[in-house]
């Protein structure tokens, strides 16, 4: 468990050179941003900076408000100034990926890019959604989804990376339920001959059960109402993870938890996706569990790993 009280030594120790770093700015700095829109709520500086000052590189993330339609020529301004990378957040993961000059394979896949990474020849676009959430439920769950039942609701972004990485990772089935019909279809292509459309109802007969809708996020207009799925379907020994992180317990995966399930919010998805960039911009192995305790406190003992 992860927290500031515990073994804190060395992510303190980074996030204080994060700070002395950010004071020793100079003409020599090299900054990645975050784009989207909103993005002044972002934690994923916070995430980058302490990566920084931990492994004591002269880098600075930032946050850049980029409206709808504008990601194409913010990335070419980006590049024009020389930034090494930038993390892409909503709404334009599909604008980057159009916009980017060459597309990592699952970026392409998923036609989203999450990153971009400062290559010659212009930015080459990669997605490290699917890739975070697997890293995240290995590393605080030691969950492999290889043989798993799995069932996703949502089939919008988020979904997508979690389903194609679920195919990838030899789920025994991966069950898409989502509001939309021919999304869901869309989306359970993803995760190849074990991905097919379901109903909330399977959710009992699987070992690990994905909320990828704003169901429970905090100050969301037009967020669902209701259950993404009745906690009554939900058991003692699953793994229930709702990956909307703001608050960090829904009512839904509080629900969860009384039914007796392992339950996990978005966090971790949230830091190792931005590890994944971090490895991606500097060619270094990520300092997670510095990145991991920035982020986390007390608040969540019991909830995040
Ligand atoms: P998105 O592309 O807009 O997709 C939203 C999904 O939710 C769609 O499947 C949509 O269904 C469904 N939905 C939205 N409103 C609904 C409603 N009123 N009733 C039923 N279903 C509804 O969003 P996203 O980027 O995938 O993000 C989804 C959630 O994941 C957000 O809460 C986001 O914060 C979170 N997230 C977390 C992380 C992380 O690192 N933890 C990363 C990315 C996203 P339709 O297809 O029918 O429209």
């Amino acid at each position: 468990m992860a927290n500031r009280n515990a073994s804190s030594g060395d992510a303190e120790g980074g996030q204080a050179r994060a700070v002395a770093n950010r004071l020793l700015l100079s003409a020599a700095t090299r900054v990645v941003g975050v784009i989207g829109h909103p993005v002044a709520h972002s934690i994923s500086p916070l995430l980058h900076n302490t990566a920084f000052g931990e492994l004591g590189l002269d880098w600075v993330s930032v946050g850049f408000p980029v409206a709808p339609g504008r990601a194409a020529v913010a990335m070419a301004g980006a590049r024009a100034l020389g930034l090494r990378g930038l993390s892409v957040t909503m709404p334009l993961k599909e604008e980057a990926a159009v916009a980017a000059d060459d597309l990592a394979a699952e970026a392409a896949r998923l036609g989203a890019v999450n990153c971009v990474v400062a290559v010659d020849g212009g930015w080459r676009g990669e997605n490290t959604d699917g890739a975070g959430f697997l890293a995240a439920l290995a590393r605080g769950d030691r969950f492999s989804p290889s043989g798993a039942r799995c069932l996703v609701v949502g089939a919008g972004g988020a979904a997508r990376a979690v389903i194609a990485a679920l195919g990838d990772a030899g789920a025994a089935e991966v069950v898409v339920v989502n509001r939309t019909a021919e999304r869901a279809r869309a989306a359970a292509v993803l995760a190849g001959s074990v991905g097919r459309v379901g109903e909330a109802g399977e959710a009992t007969g699987c070992d690990l059960v994905v909320n990828a809708t704003p169901a429970g996020m905090g100050d969301v207009p037009g967020r669902p109402d209701g259950w993404p799925v009745d906690p009554g379907l939900l058991r003692t020994g699953q793994l229930v993870v709702d990956l909307v992180y703001h608050p960090p317990v829904t009512a839904w995966l509080a629900a969860a938890a009384e039914q007796g399930a392992i339950t996990r919010n978005g966090l971790g998805m949230l830091v190792h996706q931005a590890a994944l960039q971090i490895g991606n911009w500097t060619g270094k192995a990520p300092p997670v569990d510095a990145m991991w305790q920035a982020v986390t406190g007390p608040e969540h003992d019991g909830y995040l790993r």
